[in-house]
């Protein structure tokens, strides 16, 4: 691609559009088309668009948003940063993503949104958790920021909720050549209420009407952005392919869970997780070999030291501390070739065979 964003780029330097403007309003416009949402606004990261959704539904100190444990630190920093407090809900066994069985019980009148994470690239159960959401007044905020492109149930992520939210991270399905992140939204309010939070809440130059933010996101990344969305859907079904070669060639070995996809989801593979009860000595033994795997996450949120005062201890969500213990991410890109996973297979499985522990069986 690098002609193709070089020229981007250029554009962007002549026209001297760096810090909003005309090339990120196009982002938006395609953006907002890919996801099937009436709007998308830029802003400068997936945690902007997470602080600016709750902010801009007027979530701040005395309330409770709900999300889950098994997540990245920033959909819980999000909630902090707008005074409220977050409250987790432990994760589904077989797709790692929010379980709405276990939602009523944490939902008090403090509740105000909840905030399932698209774990992986693969889509929380959205139908029960907007059916209780709706039942009790409650928001519904995706974090789709490892979901660009999956599906629930037909609908892409993102475009359900009353907002979804997206970072452009670099390693994201889609990156941009530094920091960037989106909000899209099928609420006009909404949109317009982010659109002023980003820009120091001024609704024209030098009128403010509310104390907003510098939450922007940079011309470049917009024309950048713009360019690599075009190969999304394509990245995205490379991944897939990966995903189901693994899947095959590591069914049926012993100590290993591979990923689920569930009926109603279109999973993109952000990451390519399994489960081992040998994880820790995997990692190091594949790192040996010169295969990089990744940890998505060590440490569950609700056992951070930064979170200590919410009072959470081991034990408060057993399935989310478990997978902590257990995930194993796999090399997983676009570009990876069937030899270069046929090695990672083939190590993986060398390496189990030496770890003797048997894993108990799933229930
Ligand atoms: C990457 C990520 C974020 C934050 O995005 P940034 O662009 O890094 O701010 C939030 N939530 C999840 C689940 C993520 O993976």
């Amino acid at each position: 691609m690098r002609e193709d964003l070089v020229a981007a780029i250029r554009e962007v330097i002549d026209s001297s559009a760096f810090a909003g403007g005309p090339f990120v309003a196009k982002f938006e416009e395609d953006f907002a088309a890919f996801c099937g949402s009436s709007y998308a606004i830029g802003v400068g990261n997936g945690t902007d668009a997470l602080w600016l959704s709750l902010l801009a539904l007027g979530i701040g100190p005395g309330d409770e948003v709900i999300t889950a444990p098994m997540t990245f630190m920033a959909t819980a920093e999000a909630i902090s940063f707008c005074g409220a407090k977050p409250v987790f809900v432990d994760i589904d066994e077989r797709t790692y993503t929010l379980d709405p069985n276990l939602l009523e019980r944490a939902i008090t009148p403090r509740t105000k949104a909840i905030i399932p994470v698209h774990l992986f690239g693969q889509t929380a159960d959205l139908d029960p958790i907007l059916e209780m959401a709706r039942q009790r007044g409650l928001h519904v905020i995706e974090d789709a920021c490892q979901a660009h492109g999956a599906e629930y149930k037909g609908r892409k992520a993102g475009s359900i909720g009353i907002s979804g939210c997206f970072s452009f991270y670099p390693g994201k399905n889609l990156g941009a050549l530094g920091e960037a992140g989106a909000v899209v939204t099928n609420s006009e309010e909404l949109k317009n209420k982010i659109q002023i939070l980003r820009d120091h809440g001024q609704a024209k130059k030098y009128h403010h009407v509310l104390i907003g933010w510098n939450a922007r996101m940079d011309g470049i990344q917009g024309a950048v952005l713009r360019v690599k969305l075009r190969h999304l859907s394509k990245a995205n079904d490379a991944r897939r392919a990966h995903a189901r070669s693994y899947n095959q060639q590591l069914a049926d070995v012993p100590d290993l869970i591979t990923p689920v996809e569930a009926g109603f989801a279109r999973h993109v593979y952000h990451v390519y997780t399994v489960r081992t009860r040998a994880r820790d000595r995997m990692v190091q033994a594949m790192a040996r070999r010169g295969i990089a795997c990744g940890i998505h996450y060590p440490i569950p949120v609700h056992l951070q030291e930064a979170y200590r005062s919410l009072g959470y201890a081991k034990g408060s969500f057993p399935v989310s501390e478990r997978c902590a213990d257990e995930f194993l991410s796999l090399p997983m890109y676009p570009e990876l070739t069937a030899e270069q996973l046929g090695v990672v297979v083939g190590e993986l499985k060398v390496l189990l065979r030496s770890c003797k522990e048997p894993y108990a069986s799933v229930t």
